[in-house]
């Protein structure tokens, strides 16, 4: 039986292990689908404190975990594909390789991963032109065009904030119609450098090493034309990676868990939750970070409270 357990390894999961693990607690951390989180798929990360002339996102998070493993720490390679939760513990966990794992508190921080539309050519050239995150990695596009694609309240915002740095932002979206909300619908269409695309979808990201544009197609007639871009952004929302939680915690109608009122706590008993799976509005590393942070101080006041 483990004292606390951290599905993810990301920034929530890791801050989580390491202030669990400062604590004495001697966490496991299940390090999940994508080791290291979203910040292993950026290149450099130019907003995260401490680091003024900029940081790996790999290198940032293998540093994460060196720290979290230098208080003792113990990272397991698996991805989890069961769970069994109880009120007050233990949960248990089943992993991919068989083995179960039964902790008497849990964090849960696994992320959330972006939606992409799918193609090929863009999966060929992500981080190559091809992003899912402006705030991360619009400030390298300065002077040139770009593409977002998505018409909700995050491709409105990233559209807004790569005008910044952009000549040019192009808006596709396939329909004529924004989700997102007036307010930001308004002010991204005001801006004079956001020219809409509506009813549109992407059929080609262009480019070999590089984004060099992309082919979209009319959905009203079929028609299709090239507009040459520099970096494609995908604003097509996330998906959190709760399913395995499904049926013991509770969510939102978008899958992301719903904390207790200003704390960590989930609906059930001895289970926390931190980071992007729990956050739809901030994801950020640092904000992911901090959240983790207050995962690992609930669960040990939990514990402690616990064992008297
Ligand atoms: P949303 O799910 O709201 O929007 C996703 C957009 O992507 C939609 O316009 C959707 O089109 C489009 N899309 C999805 N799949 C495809 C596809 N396969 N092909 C083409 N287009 C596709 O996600 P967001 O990330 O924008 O927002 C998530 C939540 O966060 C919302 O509740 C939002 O309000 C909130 N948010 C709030 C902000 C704020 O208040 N400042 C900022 C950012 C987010 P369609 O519309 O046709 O379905």
């Amino acid at each position: 039986m483990e004292n606390v357990v951290i599905v993810g390894s990301g920034a929530a999961g890791l801050t989580a292990a390491i202030y669990a693990s400062r604590a004495n607690l001697e966490p496991v951390v299940i390090s999940g689908i994508l080791p290291g989180g979203l910040l292993t798929q950026t290149s450099d990360v130019e907003n995260y404190p401490g680091f003024p002339d900029a940081v790996n996102g790999f290198e940032l998070m293998m540093k994460f975990e060196q720290q979290a493993k230098n208080f003792g720490t113990k990272v397991i390679n698996d991805i989890v594909v069961k769970s069994e939760l109880v009120d007050g513990g233990p949960h248990k966990l089943t992993l991919k390789s068989g083995e179960v794992v039964e902790a008497n508190a849990l964090i849960i921080a696994t992320g959330a991963s972006p939606r992409w539309l799918g193609l090929e050519s863009e999966d060929k050239l992500k981080n190559k032109g091809v992003s899912a995150c402006a705030t991360c990695d619009g400030a390298f596009f300065r002077d040139v065009p770009v593409v977002v694609i998505g018409g909700g309240d995050t491709a409105m915002e990233e559209a807004i904030f790569l005008t910044k740095f952009a000549s040019k932002v192009y808006v596709v979206h396939r329909r004529d119609e924004l989700r997102a909300s007036k307010i930001m619908g308004e002010r991204a269409q005001k801006n004079p450098k956001i020219e809409f695309l509506w009813s549109h979808v992407v059929e080609e990201v262009l480019g070999e090493n590089e984004v060099k544009g992309v082919r979209v197609k009319s959905l009203k007639d079929d028609s299709e034309k090239v507009i040459e871009v520099k970096g494609y952004f995908a604003a097509l929302g996330h998906v959190p990676n709760n399913q395995v939680f499904n049926g013991f915690i509770n969510m939102d109608q978008a899958g992301y868990i719903q904390l207790d009122s200003n704390s960590s706590y989930t609906n059930v008993d001895g289970v926390f939750a931190a980071g992007d799976c729990a956050d739809h509005v901030y994801r950020q590393a640092i904000t992911a970070a901090g959240m983790g942070c207050r995962a690992a101080i609930d669960a040990e006041r939990w514990l402690e409270a616990k064992s008297h």
